[in-house]
């Protein structure tokens, strides 16, 4: 694991900007897997990982989707009626600067402890209407066995008919994490009860053998894979890359299922691709892509305000009882109002 400047030169030249963060660093500590280190050649993801100064710019919030004000307590978000998010920790395998849950990622909570697991199943027993728990943080899978064991096990005695999503960039960062025994955990609480994994991978180049294999552990024990990209400058915020990402999720039975609009946190302002250029790619990529590779283009709104998602608008007009549309290519075709 690379967490100084020095380990952090012996893999890359770093930039002035990049040099400059470890005179003041942010909040969000330096660490990067030994997987990840060894594919810091490609651009597109040394860019996720390795900080900057731009991160110093302090002038939005930390909280910008209003989680603090929907937490039921100080792990448990109920922000939809139907479904919570868990913060299980808040270590991960590596940092990525883009986090959107900086408040809370790489600070001091730790992991889930005993009496707060607890505390979660009784709040999950008294609310039926929830019936999806985002298991997230931090990366859940840097638990120990010994911890998920206890945490699906909890969850699992008080409400069996959970269906838990698996948040996780562990596939991306620290592939070698999917060992014979944490696999047999996850098959056996697969057994008794709904479980969907979610990947959050950026860039083609994310996709190594190893990657791909701690996903193919999860979709042969028939836990579907479904994948969250961030829309990130620098990284991904072209067309070409994008649906060359897609395909190849889809080939590996990853559905892609969001691409984000980054969220307004502090100190992530230089990854953010405006509204606009998002809705160009977004266009571009529904020529290109068939209806399964084609990711959601998304905004968590501020304040609290929920996802929505963000497409051109093919309806765009009325005329004598019919409904007038463009297609992806430009043309107008028309449709019966009744
Ligand atoms: S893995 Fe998730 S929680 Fe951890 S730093 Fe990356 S985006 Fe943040």
């Amino acid at each position: 694991m690379i967490t100084t400047k020095a380990e952090l030169e012996n893999i890359v030249t770093l930039t002035d900007s990049e040099k400059a963060w470890f005179d003041d660093p942010s909040s969000l500590p330096l660490l990067i897997s030994d997987h990840l280190a060894g594919l810091m050649c490609h651009e597109g993801i040394r860019r996720q990982f390795v900080p900057s100064v731009e991160e110093k710019d302090e002038a939005e919030s930390l909280d910008p989707l209003a989680e603090l004000e929907h937490s039921v307590s100080s792990r448990l978000i109920h922000r939809y009626g139907h479904r919570v998010a868990l913060l299980t920790t808040d270590r991960c395998f590596s940092y990525c600067r883009h986090c959107f849950r900086r408040r809370f990622t790489g600070l001091d909570s730790g992991p889930i402890s005993d009496s707060e697991i607890e505390r979660a199943a009784d709040y999950l027993e008294h609310h039926g209407e929830v019936y999806e728990v985002l298991l997230t943080g931090g990366d859940m899978f840097t638990l120990s066995d010994d911890r998920l064991e206890r945490l699906l096990s909890a969850l699992r005695r008080k409400r069996s008919d959970l269906v838990l999503r698996l948040c996780t960039r562990a596939p991306v960062s620290y592939p070698e994490r999917f060992s014979d025994e944490l696999m047999a955990i996850m098959e056996k609480h697969n057994e008794e009860g709904p479980m969907v994994l979610m990947c959050q991978f950026n860039h083609p180049d994310e996709l190594s053998a190893e990657s791909l294999d701690a996903v193919r552990k999860f979709t042969r024990l028939g836990i579907p894979a479904f994948n969250q990209s961030v829309l990130l400058r620098g990284v991904n915020d072209d067309a070409d890359t994008l649906e060359r990402l897609c395909v190849a999720l889809l080939r590996n039975r990853i559905k892609p299922y969001y691409l984000f609009q980054c969220d307004l946190v502090r100190g992530t302002a230089h990854f953010r691709v405006s509204v606009d250029r998002g809705l160009e790619i977004e266009a571009e990529l529904r020529r290109r892509l068939s209806g399964l590779a084609m990711p959601q283009y998304t905004i968590d709104l501020p304040e609290g305000g929920g996802k929505v998602i963000l497409t051109e608008n093919h309806l765009i007009g009325r005329e004598d009882g019919q409904l007038i549309f463009t297609t992806v290519d430009g043309q107008e075709r028309r449709y019966p109002e009744k």
